[in-house]
């Protein structure tokens, strides 16, 4: 069997509704604590290091204020800059909106840097897939189309300090079509792992209904549009699922009024699984709990011996029949 996380980033347990949404509940869900950064609000940037390492900020290393944000080329010149001239304070709330600016490539800290610390995470030691999960980058060199849209999004998605939600967009509409499009490339990515039957953890990751939360606060119907078509795609996640695979879906903090709220969710479809999760530093053990529950034999379609001739038959019957 396959356990399947996905995590959403901004998923809110305060506007997940169980008439509504079903299947963002799934048998059953959780609010869970999350954990406040630096500057204030909780971070994306801090806590898929801490879901997925059960650690966290100051354990696991990647913090907000640890200069993570100034390693952006973009911005080498300026945090040189920055560094004599800006305080502390001011430093930390510019690197977390860096890490939010779409028009930069954040959140891309490879994998490697948890063993090169002796650092475990949820992945190490069996057969798993993470698909776009913040600061757990398996591939520096690739990206796929959820990463191409946020890095483009122009004026679709601009930061603007007098705004409600800190962020405006020039066509709402066309916005969230692209945040749409980007949760639906990130579902058929996590579907498509599952169907393989390759892993034992599949770990997709979509940041599309964030986005939609930061500029949608004034905006409910769009907001609720939202949830609601996120419903859809999970529903149709959970029907790849065996009898025996388990879905979760996992936050890292809500949003509401175009900010980040302090309070995650969980869901899974194995009730039993969330017995004691509370916090976000809980998910780790959940996942592992179930992986462990579960008999993991990978179906090799590839590697086994092909049915019907060996190789050796297929050159004997070549010999008899002359060619050899
Ligand atoms: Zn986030």
């Amino acid at each position: 069997m396959t356990v399947v996380v996905l995590g959403v980033d901004a998923l809110d347990p305060d506007l997940v509704d169980p008439v509504d949404h079903p299947h963002l509940c799934l048998e059953r869900h959780e609010r869970i604590e999350t954990i406040v950064s630096s500057a204030g609000e909780p971070s994306t940037h801090e806590l898929w290091p801490t879901i997925i390492t059960g650690l966290p900020p100051d354990e696991h290393g990647l913090v907000l204020d640890d200069g993570v944000a100034w390693e952006n080329p973009a911005l080498n010149f300026a945090s040189t800059v920055a560094d004599y001239m800006l305080p502390e304070s001011i430093r930390t709330k510019i690197g977390a909106w860096l890490l939010n600016n779409t028009a930069e490539d954040a959140f891309r800290v490879p994998a490697t840097y948890y063993a090169e610390r002796g650092i475990s995470t949820v992945f190490d030691g069996i057969a798993s897939k993470a698909i776009g999960v913040p600061n757990y980058v398996v591939d520096t060199e690739s990206d796929d189309r959820e990463h191409q849209l946020r890095r483009n999004m122009g004026d679709l998605f601009e930061r603007d300090p007098d705004a409600k939600g800190g962020h405006t967009s020039a066509n709402v509409a066309e916005f969230y079509e692209q945040c749409l499009e980007m949760m639906m490339i990130r579902v058929a990515r996590t579907r498509r792992a599952l169907r393989s039957r390759q892993y034992e953890l599949v770990f997709g990751y979509t940041s599309g209904l964030d986005l939609i939360g930061h500029v949608s606060h004034d905006r409910p119907k769009v907001r609720n549009r939202a949830y609601g078509e996120l419903d859809q795609l999970v529903a149709e996640l959970a029907g790849d699922l065996r009898a025996d695979d388990t879905l979760v879906l996992v936050s890292d903090h809500g949003l509401q009024n175009g900010l980040h709220t302090d309070e995650a969710m969980v869901a899974s479809t194995t009730p039993g699984l969330l017995e004691g999760v509370t916090d976000v530093r809980d998910i780790r053990g959940a996942i592992e709990r179930a992986i462990r529950q579960s008999d993991y034999s990978p179906e090799s379609l590839w590697d086994e011996q092909r049915s019907g001739a060996s190789a050796e038959r297929v050159a004997e019957q070549l010999e008899d029949l002359g060619y050899m």
